[in-house]
């Protein structure tokens, strides 16, 4: 297939260029090189630009004849949603209706799109299905939001299919070790643990312990990777056997606590690194767990990585090599 690829050059984007490079898939990445890199290109022609530029949007889709889009593009960190908004909605939601208007413009039927648990906001139960409704208690969820619902409605009166996956705890790395996070700035729980393991900061900060959760702080449901890029795979595959639009949690359907990710990292590591427990973050819901039977039997997606410590070891892995490369 020939795919247009927006964030491919960030950590999840890179995982997906890495496995569709692998499967001979003719890729075009289109990448504004804000957080994402170069390097971390295993495959594909790079394209550098913004998705707020509709003119080269238009031109790229115009001259290629893109079988689908799969659209990462976006910025990630709630804490810097509440802060910042319109940054959000800016990139989030408008810079994706851009993509969106261009691929119907120009007779691209098939778009994936990364999506997040953050949409769901603070539900009561656990674990979480495709079904309830929409209450993001963020900016990030919101624009998010925003951009499914835009989807839906475009859907309707086009010949647009997509599915929107979506993503619960993303983490890990590839397993070669060859691509993995690079944010110099990284907001992740996983990722901050491992980088106090090595030194590269004092303490890892544990954000609330007064949640109403069995340890007190939040539970999140963890996902490598990899299995997530499988997801992404199934999804085109349901696409192109002409599936109709749809929406898929990605998650394991387990849930760990901040304290346990901790302990696990520093069974992991072998490092007691410092850890203090400070006040809770804005923005964080206390438990967010998947349910994803509807992804296991619509699209047969089964995980192969679904074990913390393999998660864990494999971002570890990673980490400690960007140490040594100074990547
Ligand atoms: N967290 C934490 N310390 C950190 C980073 C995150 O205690 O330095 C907590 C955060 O409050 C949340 C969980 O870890 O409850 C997962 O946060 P992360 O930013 O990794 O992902 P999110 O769930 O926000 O997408």
């Amino acid at each position: 297939m020939k795919l247009l690829v927006t964030g491919g050059a960030g950590y999840i984007g890179s995982h997906m260029v890495r496995t569709l490079g692998e499967k001979g898939h003719d890729i075009v990445v289109y990448d504004n090189l804000s957080s994402g890199h170069r390097e971390s290109l295993l495959y594909g022609r790079l394209v550098v630009a913004d998705l707020a530029d509709r003119e080269t949007l238009r031109i790229l889709l115009q001259e290629e004849n893109f079988d689908a889009v799969i659209h990462f593009a976006a910025f990630i960190a709630v804490e810097e949603s509440v802060k910042d908004p319109v940054k959000y909605y800016r990139n989030n939601f408008s810079n994706a209706l851009n993509l969106i208007e261009a691929c119907v413009r120009h007779g691209v039927d098939k778009f994936i799109f990364s999506s997040t648990a953050a949409v769901y906001g603070m539900p009561e139960k656990m674990p979480v299905t495709e079904g309830i409704p929409l209450l993001p208690i963020n900016p990030y969820g919101s624009s998010k939001m925003m951009t499914e619902l835009a989807l839906r409605d475009i859907a309707q009166v086009t010949g647009l299919r997509y599915v929107a996956l979506r993503y619960f705890n993303v983490a890990g790395a590839d397993p070669q070790t060859r691509i993995g996070q690079r944010y110099k700035e990284a907001t992740h729980l996983i990722t901050l643990a491992l980088r106090t393991a090595l030194g590269l900061r004092e303490s890892l900060n544990i954000f609330g312990t007064d949640y109403a959760t069995p340890d007190g702080t939040c539970i999140r449901d963890y996902i490598h990777v990899d299995d997530l890029i499988d997801a992404h795979l199934a999804a085109l595959g349901y696409l192109a056997e002409g599936g109709r639009s749809q929406v898929f949690n990605c998650g394991y359907g387990k849930g760990y606590s901040v304290r346990e990710v901790v302990d696990m990292a520093k069974r992991v590591t072998g490092i007691d690194f410092p850890v203090k427990e400070t006040g809770r973050r804005a923005g964080d819901p206390p438990a967010l767990i998947a349910d994803s039977s509807r992804i296991r039997k619509d699209l047969g997606w089964q995980p192969s990585h679904d074990e913390l410590e393999f998660i864990i070891q494999s971002a570890w892995d990673w980490e400690k090599k960007r140490l040594a490369l100074n990547l």
